[in-house]
């Protein structure tokens, strides 16, 4: 058996809102001594077969991934899907039919922000998307950067992207029933992503592991760009109690824009199941 540490399964591709190609990254994670990869683009799996022979081409080991968004109980969470058959029709059609809203919220979310004195962002957003299908606030979010509006994303984010915000238009996702399903029905792992970004009430919380995992949802991030160290422990306990394998991803993004890089986060901490252990047969 073949001990990994350095797995990152969590990153975004030009395929949706990241900016390196899935051949640069897969440069970047083996510079960085990653062993097991995944690239989990928003909500699409077209750059699935790009990044694995890539990862090959690396002599890295590589999973299908995929980041989706779900709405539950009114929130946003997302739901990363990892060693599923990336041919797998229901997936596709899926993944498919969850991008088809984007487009016409794009052009709400520049009325917004029109209203408040920016025009052209659907526009200047346009001009940063790799992928006419997911087109994402990232994409605005660059586009308020280029204009000098903000300096940085985080900034356009807090001041124009959420909830409350001029830009902000409220979505409806997948349900989250739906999303494992179609991860689980083409032979993946679900994984709820970031936990912690979600600031559910402890409640709210329990309800998503407790569904999740009622769904058939197997596994968390545990260590990931979007946690603290104190909260790789919370979920590392969170992991253990629902019975959930864990996972570590960067979530990285650019590298003008990411702080966690690919491959150097903490390893997963002890006395957990890993989820490339359990996912070992879909290994590439
Ligand atoms: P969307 O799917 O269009 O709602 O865009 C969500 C994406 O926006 C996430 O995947 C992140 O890449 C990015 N994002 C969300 N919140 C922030 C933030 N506070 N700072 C920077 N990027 C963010
Ligand atoms: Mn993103
Ligand atoms: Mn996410
Ligand atoms: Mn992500």
């Amino acid at each position: 058996m073949i001990t990994i540490q350095n797995a990152d399964l969590h990153c975004h591709s030009t395929v949706s809102d990241g900016t390196l190609s899935p051949e640069a990254l897969a440069q970047r994670a083996r510079a960085n001594g990653v062993e097991l990869w995944a690239l989990t683009d928003h909500d699409e799996i077209g750059g699935q077969h790009r990044a694995a022979a890539a990862a090959k081409a690396q002599g890295m080991r590589y999973l299908t991934g995929t980041e989706i968004s779900v709405t539950f109980i009114g929130h946003t969470v997302h739901i990363v899907g990892l060693g599923f058959d990336a041919d797998d029709p229901t997936l596709l059609s899926g993944l498919r039919q969850t991008r088809g809203g984007r487009e016409e919220r794009a052009m709400e979310m520049s009325e917004g922000l029109a209203k408040v004195g920016i025009k052209g962002a659907y526009e200047g957003a346009l001009k940063f998307v790799g992928n006419p299908e997911l087109i994402s606030r990232t994409h605005f979010a660059r586009f308020l950067v280029e204009s000098g509006v903000c300096r940085e994303t985080n900034e356009v984010f807090r001041k124009y992207l959420t909830e409350g915000k001029p830009g902000f238009v409220p979505h409806r996702w997948a349900s989250l029933k739906d999303a494992v399903s179609w991860i689980t029905g083409a032979g993946g792992m679900a994984v709820i992503a970031h936990p912690a970004r979600y600031k559910f009430t402890p409640n709210e919380e329990f309800a998503l592991f407790t569904e999740f995992k009622a769904l058939g949802g197997q596994g968390v991030e545990v260590v990931t760009g979007s946690h603290t160290a104190a909260e790789y422990a919370i979920y590392a306990e969170a992991a253990r109690e629902f019975g959930l394998a864990a996972s570590r991803g960067s979530d990285f993004h650019s590298p003008d824009e990411s702080h966690t890089e690919l491959g150097t986060l903490p390893f997963l901490p002890a006395n957990l199941t890993s989820v490339w252990e359990r996912l070992a047969s879909r290994i590439q």
